[in-house]
């Protein structure tokens, strides 16, 4: 790949991006399609100088990611209306100077969720109340699932029930009801904390479908438990990629190479688990 004059350029922003994989899933995608353009990281606070430089440089394409997603709604030209709705903004498309924000966590949720199971008639059981329970909720409770909320700090998770003008339920009592699918959309159980999981396996039944977004590692200890109860299990590389995937879309106008990016993440995240298991035998013996 030859990086010249003609060479586009795209990001995300964020703050902390070290563990981002956003930047090798692009790069595998433009790469994959042959397209002269690469995509970088840029870790910072100053989002307000992120955007008047996105637009100075003619920066085609930036992902958005914690802690900016709401923040920049207001710093853009345009937004989608379901990145309104949501009130959250993963993607900025930079349309010849005009700044356009969208929401494609909601997207890929969707469709990894789809192509696992159908879900007309449905009751979901969502645990978080941040960023990604608020896009994953939006997105359901407009395909019509009946979807509950259990958060670990009431406010927050009540704030979200009513806004998505469903239930509430504290995380101690989520035993209490037997969803079709229950959505794991909190950090705990993310890399390096794998062992930690704030779901008990009772809270589960070999009915349920259960998808964790968390995606490194990519079986996660709650989808390790609900294997064994036999339910049918979603990890959140789907939705990962499926966002991504949208995202190219609107960048380029070109369909992704989803295999080709599900394949590079899926391969780094090896990689970085085979790097943990080294590092550690080297710590064991010197
Ligand atoms: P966020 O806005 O910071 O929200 C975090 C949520 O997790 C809150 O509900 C918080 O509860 C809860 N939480 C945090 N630590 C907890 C703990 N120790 N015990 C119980 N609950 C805890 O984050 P987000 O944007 O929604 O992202 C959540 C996770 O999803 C992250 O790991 C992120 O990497 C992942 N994610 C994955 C994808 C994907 O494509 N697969 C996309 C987006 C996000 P409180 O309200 O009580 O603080």
């Amino acid at each position: 790949m030859i990086i010249d004059q003609h060479t586009a350029l795209y990001g995300v922003v964020g703050f902390p991006l070290k563990h981002s994989l956003s930047p090798v899933m692009h790069n595998a995608a433009f790469i994959a399609k042959g397209l002269n353009a690469v995509y970088l990281a840029f870790e910072t606070m100053d989002l307000e100088g992120c955007i008047q430089g996105m637009k100075a440089l003619g920066i085609k394409g930036m992902s958005v990611t914690i802690p900016h997603k709401s923040e920049v709604i207001g710093l853009l030209d345009e937004v989608d209306d379901l990145a309104k709705r949501i009130g959250a903004v993963n993607t900025i498309f930079n349309d010849h100077g005009r700044l356009v924000g969208y929401n494609t966590d909601a997207t890929g949720a969707l469709r990894a969720l789809e192509d696992g199971i159908d879900l007309s008639g449905k009751t979901c059981l969502i645990i978080g109340a941040g960023g990604a329970a608020r896009a994953i909720g939006f997105v359901l409770r407009d395909r019509g699932v009946r979807v509950t909320i259990a958060n670990r700090t009431t406010k927050r998770g009540e704030e979200l029930a009513n806004f998505l003008d469903c239930s509430f339920l504290p995380l101690k009592e989520i035993k209490s009801i037997k969803a079709d699918i229950l959505i794991h959309a909190t950090p705990v159980g993310l890399h390096p904390n794998i062992e930690q999981c704030i779901i008990a396996q009772d809270a589960m039944h070999e009915r349920m479908t259960v998808m964790d977004i968390v995606y490194n590692p990519i079986e996660t200890k709650l989808l390790r438990m609900a294997r064994s109860l036999n339910c049918l299990t979603i990890n959140g590389l789907g939705m990962f990629v499926h966002q991504g995937a949208e995202q190219f879309r609107l960048w380029t106008g070109l369909e992704a190479p989803l295999s080709h990016m599900a394949a590079r993440v899926k391969k780094t995240l090896g990689d970085i688990h085979e790097g943990d298991s080294g590092q550690a035998a080297r710590e064991r013996d010197p």
